[in-house]
C-alpha cells in the first residue's frame, strides 16, 4: 500500500519492512520528528516475561542516521546504544537491518513463509521520547509472490490498514509498542467474543487436520473462565469487562516446540503441530491439554504479571535485569490456575487435573535444589539460575513455576479449611488493593490477614522464604484426596536424569543418590554393566532390571573423556528401603493422587 501520509504520523515514527525474507532481513527506519541535540537511541537487552539478558542488539546492523538527506556520523556508546548529533529542528532519521532467524516467541523471525517481531528485537528507544505517542508502518512485504497471501495481525492499535491488516498502527509509548508482537504470513484465523471484548487466534503453520473450530470454542470457553474468575459472572457489565479492548492469540505451530510469552492485549505461543486439535480425532489427546494449559496461562497472566505485577516492574528497565523476589506469585499462582480454570471451564476432568498436579508435585518433590533454595530467591535469580539450567541445576535450584503453584494449592486449601476463604477471593482483593497495577509482597500479607482473619505470616515464612518441604499431603487429605508414595522409575530411583538411545546419556546426577555415591558424572556415557562376570551393553534404564534382576550390586561401565570407567554401583538405597503405599512424614518424591471423598474435592475444584 502507498505509504501513509506524514500528517497520520506521531513524533516517534518507525517504519518496518520485511526486506529480504530469504536472508531474514527486515529494514526499520526510525523517524525522531524534533530529536535531541545529543540523540540517544538504544535496543532492550532483555524482553518482559522472559527474564533474561539477550543482547538483541547483536542481530542489529549497518546503522546509519540522516537529516534531510544529510548523512551524519553515529557513535555507539555501548554493545546497545547509538548516539548522533542532530539539529533540533529537522526530523532525525536512523536506519538499520536486524537479522531476524529465531522460531522463538522472544525475538524475531523472517523467511519466506512468515514473519514475526517482538519490537524489543526491531525497535531503537529513542531517549528523552519513549513516553511519547509513536506510530508504525508495517508495508505487506512485496519481494515475493507468495507474500501476496499474507495478512498481518497484532494487538497493536490500528490507524489505517488494507484488508490483509498490513499499514499504519498506532502506541501510546514506547512500552506499549514493544509489548504488542506482530505476525505475518498466510494464518488461519478466526474470531470470538468473550466478556464483551472482541478476541483473536491466529495459528500459522497448522496442518491440514486442525480442527480450528474447536480451538476455537476451547479458548473461548478459557477466556470466559478467567474474565469471570476476576471480574465476576455479571455479563454485560462494565464491571464484569477484562481490562482491555481487544485481544489477539499469535499461536506458531511447528514440528517441535512449547511456548508462550504474555503480552498485554495478546500472547504469543508455539506449539508443536501435532498437538492441535484434528478433524480426524475428536478426543482430547495429552498434548491437546498441554496445549489449553499454555492459552491458560499466558490469558490469565494479562491480569497477573502484565497488570498486577511486581512493583519492581512499574517501570521497566531495558538496559539490565529488573529484579524482583515474587516470580513464585506472578508465574507460580499463574501456573496454579492455569489448569485449574481448564477444569473449571470443563475442558478437563478431575482425574486429568489430578494427573497434571502429579506431575507438578513430583517435579518439585524430585529436585534436591528444593533444599538448597527458597522460591522468592529462585524468582531472584532467575536471571543467572532458572534462564541459565544446566547440569547442577536440578541440585542447586527450585523453579518457581512449580513449587510457586503448590504454594499457591496450599494457601488455596489452607483458606479453604480454616478460614472459610479462597485464593480466588485474595486475588481478586488484590486486584482491587493495587487497581491492577504494581504491588509488593506486604500486599499478599494484607490481602490474606484482611480475608482470613488472622495471620499468613507463618506459612509465608516457611513456604516462600525457607526450604522446608510443604505440607502437601496433609493440606490435600483435608479436601479428600490421598496423596501415595509410589515405586519410583529406575532413573528417579537411582538418582540420574538421562537422554537414552544407542546408550544412556548422562545429563544430571541428583545429590544424595546412588549414580553420585558410584561416581557417576553428568556428561558420562553408560555403555553397560557387569553382573557375576558377565557384561552386558544397555541402551536405556530399563534394561538394568533385566541383567541385573534382583542383585544388589553391579559395575557400570561408563566413558568419560575417551577413558573408560568401571564403577561399582549400588542398586538399592541402603537403609529404610521404600514401600508403596504409604504416606510418610518425609515426603517420597514418586506419589500418585487419588480422590477419597468426592465430595469435598468437588467443594474445591468447583467453587471459586
Ligand atoms: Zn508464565
Amino acid at each position: 500500500m502507498p505509504k501513509p501520509p506524514a500528517a497520520a504520523r506521531a513524533g516517534v515514527h518507525y517504519e518496518v519492512v520485511a526486506a529480504h525474507l530469504q536472508a531474514h532481513l527486515f529494514q526499520v527506519t526510525l523517524t525522531i520528528a524534533q530529536p535531541q541535540a545529543q540523540q540517544t537511541v538504544s535496543l532492550p537487552v532483555w524482553i518482559p516475561g522472559s527474564y533474561l539478558v539477550r543482547e538483541f542488539a547483536k542481530n542489529l546492523q549497518q546503522l546509519h542516521a540522516h537529516q534531510g538527506g544529510k548523512p551524519l556520523p553515529v557513535q555507539q556508546r555501548d554493545k546497545q546504544r547509538w548516539q548522533v548529533a542532530c539539529d533540533s529542528a529537522v526530523p532525525l532519521v536512523v536506519e538499520y537491518v536486524v537479522y531476524a532467524n529465531d522460531p522463538s516467541v522472544r525475538t524475531a523471525s523472517l523467511n519466506t513463509e512468515r514473519g514475526f517481531f517482538n519490537g524489543t528485537s526491531l525497535c531503537l528507544r529513542p531517549e528523552g521520547h519513549a513516553d511519547q505517542r509513536c506510530t508504525i508502518d508495517i508495508p505487506a512485504p512485496e519481494n515475493i509472490a507468495a507474500s501476496a497471501s499474507w495478512t498481518c495481525a497484532t494487538g497493536l492499535f490500528c490507524l489505517k490498514t488494507d484488508g490483509a491488516g498490513f499499514g499504519l498502527y498506532q502506541a501510546e509509548n514506547y512500552d506499549e509498542l514493544v509489548d504488542c508482537p506482530v505476525e505475518m504470513g498466510a494464518f488461519w484465523s478466526a474470531r470470538f467474543q468473550a466478556g464483551g471484548v472482541q478476541h483473536r487466534l491466529v495459528v500459522a503453520g497448522a496442518a491440514p487436520t486442525f480442527d480450528g473450530k474447536r480451538l476455537l470454542a476451547d479458548t473461548r470457553k478459557i477466556c470466559e473462565t478467567a474474565i469471570a474468575f476476576w471480574h465476576g459472572q455479571d455479563e454485560g457489565t462494565s464491571k464484569s469487562k477484562p481490562p482491555f479492548k481487544s485481544y489477539v492469540f499469535l499461536l506458531n505451530a511447528v514440528h517441535d516446540g512449547y511456548g508462550g510469552l504474555e503480552h498485554r492485549n495478546s500472547t504469543a505461543l508455539v506449539c508443536a503441530r501435532a498437538d492441535l486439535p484434528r478433524t480426524t480425532a475428536p478426543h482430547t489427546s495429552e498434548g491437546y491439554t498441554t496445549l489449553l494449559g499454555l492459552i491458560s496461562h499466558e490469558y490469565f497472566h494479562t491480569w497477573n504479571v502484565k497488570r498486577l505485577r511486581p512493583s519492581e516492574f512499574t517501570h521497566y528497565d531495558y538496559t539490565q535485569e529488573n529484579y524482583t523476589e515474587l516470580l513464585w506469585f506472578f508465574e507460580g499462582f499463574t501456573s496454579y490456575y492455569d489448569d485449574l480454570l481448564l477444569r473449571r471451564a470443563g475442558l478437563i476432568d478431575d482425574a486429568a487435573y489430578f494427573k497434571l498436579l502429579t506431575k507438578t508435585a513430583q517435579q518439585v518433590l524430585q529436585a534436591p535444589g528444593r533444599k538448597v533454595q527458597t522460591v522468592a530467591q529462585a524468582s531472584f535469580d532467575a536471571w543467572v539460575k532458572f534462564y541459565r539450567s544446566d547440569e547442577n541445576t536440578p541440585n542447586a535450584t527450585i523453579s518457581y513455576y512449580t513449587k510457586g503453584a503448590l504454594v499457591a494449592l496450599c494457601l488455596d486449601l489452607t483458606l479453604r479449611r480454616v478460614c472459610n476463604a479462597t485464593l480466588d477471593g485474595v486475588m481478586r482483593a488484590l486486584w482491587q488493593r493495587c487497581a491492577g497495577g504494581p504491588m509488593a509482597e506486604s500486599d499478599v500479607r494484607a490481602v490474606l490477614q484482611q480475608l482470613a482473619g488472622r495471620s499468613f505470616d507463618a506459612e509465608l515464612d516457611a513456604w516462600v522464604h525457607s526450604t522446608a518441604e510443604l505440607p502437601l499431603a496433609e493440606l490435600l487429605g483435608a479436601h479428600g484426596v490421598t496423596l501415595k508414595a509410589e515405586v519410583p522409575q529406575p532413573a528417579q530411583r537411582l538418582g540420574l536424569r538421562v537422554a537414552e538411545g544407542s546408550a544412556v546419556q548422562i545429563k544430571a546426577v541428583l545429590r544424595g543418590g546412588l549414580a553420585e555415591r558410584a561416581g557417576m558424572a553428568s556428561g558420562d556415557e553408560w555403555l553397560g554393566i557387569e553382573v557375576q562376570g558377565q557384561g552386558w551393553r544397555i541402551a536405556k534404564l530399563t534394561d538394568l532390571a533385566l541383567y541385573a534382576g534382583a542383585e544388589k550390586q553391579v559395575t557400570a561401565l561408563v566413558a568419560r573423556d575417551a577413558r573408560l570407567l568401571r564403577l561399582p554401583l549400588q542398586l538399592e538405597p541402603g537403609a529404610a528401603p521404600r514401600k508403596g503405599g504409604q504416606t510418610t512424614a518425609a515426603p517420597a518424591d514418586t506419589v500418585s493422587l487419588a480422590v477419597s471423598d468426592r465430595a469435598l474435592v468437588a467443594q474445591w475444584l468447583e467453587s471459586a
